[in-house]
């Protein structure tokens, strides 16, 4: 299995590592346009993989060493600095991806390979990928709102004071200020959240709901107030993803891939079974009125951000 993650920042360095410690891959090929970067970001991984697992890691002087990639990784482009939103990074990025995905498939072979999105505003540049690559939607695929999920069953964890594993609650729409927590399809194992609550005499208001929803979409403005950037948790998703689509799992993931066609398409995250193939097919949780208005709310503002474009 070869993977190459194109963007060696900060958060592909990280992908690169959690990808490497998956041991599920033999090569993986790093490549940023900062070569420098890249080169060093590789001899360091290597040391690192000498403690782990046989893998070969090499940094590309250019896009030909990328051919025979089963999956290719992006995570290159501008970050958020502090007071930013992810909309902001939009223009910036739209000349990153758009430089980057025609390089990526002029050396891939587009029958196979997969390709994982990471870099943001990322639903608008998973549609942005897709148009330019022309792959099947469901190889175009977004970490989306899984890192938003991991947050809010961590959050969640904590206050019920029950394992994330046992956690099943989703956050929906836009990985960003519009996403929407599907508060009512949220189960603890195969018990509804409010009635674990109610069983388990935990208190779950309204209110600490609101604060648990705030916490959740101001993750990402706290991590980068406080270290400069996110990287962790990414990088934990991406592994993730990729592990499901590796080992062919089947599991129910929050990612991002363009439903419908035409002016109605748009990308955003809904919780879908992904194997070998990709996304194998998507389903839609049960939702009260305001949960379905919030989510189309998230849907019109990622296709008014990509027509932009
Ligand atoms: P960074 O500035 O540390 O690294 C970006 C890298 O991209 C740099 O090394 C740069 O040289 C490279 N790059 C830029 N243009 C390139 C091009 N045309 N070709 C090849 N390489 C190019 O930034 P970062 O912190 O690593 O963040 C990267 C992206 O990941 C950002 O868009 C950020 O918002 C996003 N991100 C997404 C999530 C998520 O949940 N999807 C989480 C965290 C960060």
């Amino acid at each position: 299995m070869k993977v190459s993650i194109i963007g060696i920042g900060t958060v592909g360095a990280a992908v690169a590592t959690a990808v490497k410690n998956t041991g599920l891959v033999h090569e993986i090929v790093l490549f940023d346009r900062d070569a420098v970067r890249a080169r060093a970001a590789a001899e360091d991984l290597g040391h690192a993989a000498a403690f782990s697992y046989d893998v070969k890691i090499t940094a590309a002087a250019n896009y030909r060493a990328i051919r025979g990639s089963d999956i290719v990784i992006i995570a290159a482009g501008a970050n958020q600095k502090p007071g930013e939103t992810r909309t902001d990074l939009l223009h910036k990025n739209v000349a990153v991806i758009s430089d980057i995905i025609p390089r990526v498939m002029a050396n891939v072979d587009a029958k196979n390979v997969k390709i994982i999105m990471v870099t943001n505003p990322l639903d608008v540049m998973v549609m942005l990928a897709r148009r330019l690559s022309r792959l099947p939607a469901g190889r175009v695929i977004g970490t989306g709102t899984m890192l938003d999920s991991a947050r809010l069953r961590v959050i969640l964890s904590r206050h019920l004071g029950v394992s994330p594993q046992s956690i099943n609650a989703y956050v929906l729409g836009e990985h960003g200020d519009s996403s929407m927590i599907n508060w009512s399809s949220a189960t603890i194992g195969a018990v509804a959240l409010d009635d674990f609550c109610r069983q388990t005499r935990v208190s779950l208001p309204a209110a600490a709901k609101r604060t648990i929803e705030y916490r959740v979409r101001n993750a990402a403005y706290e991590i980068i107030r406080g270290r400069g950037a996110t990287w962790d948790g990414i990088a934990g998703a991406a592994a993730d993803l990729l592990r499901c689509i590796i080992n062919d799992e089947r599991r129910l993931l929050t990612v991002s891939v363009v439903d419908g066609s035409g002016d109605k398409s748009v990308a955003m995250s809904m919780p879908r079974v992904i194997g070998a193939a990709g996304v194998i097919s998507s389903v839609v949780p049960k939702m009260t009125r305001d949960e379905s208005v919030a989510l189309r709310r998230s849907g019109k503002i990622i296709r008014k951000n990509y027509d932009t474009i």
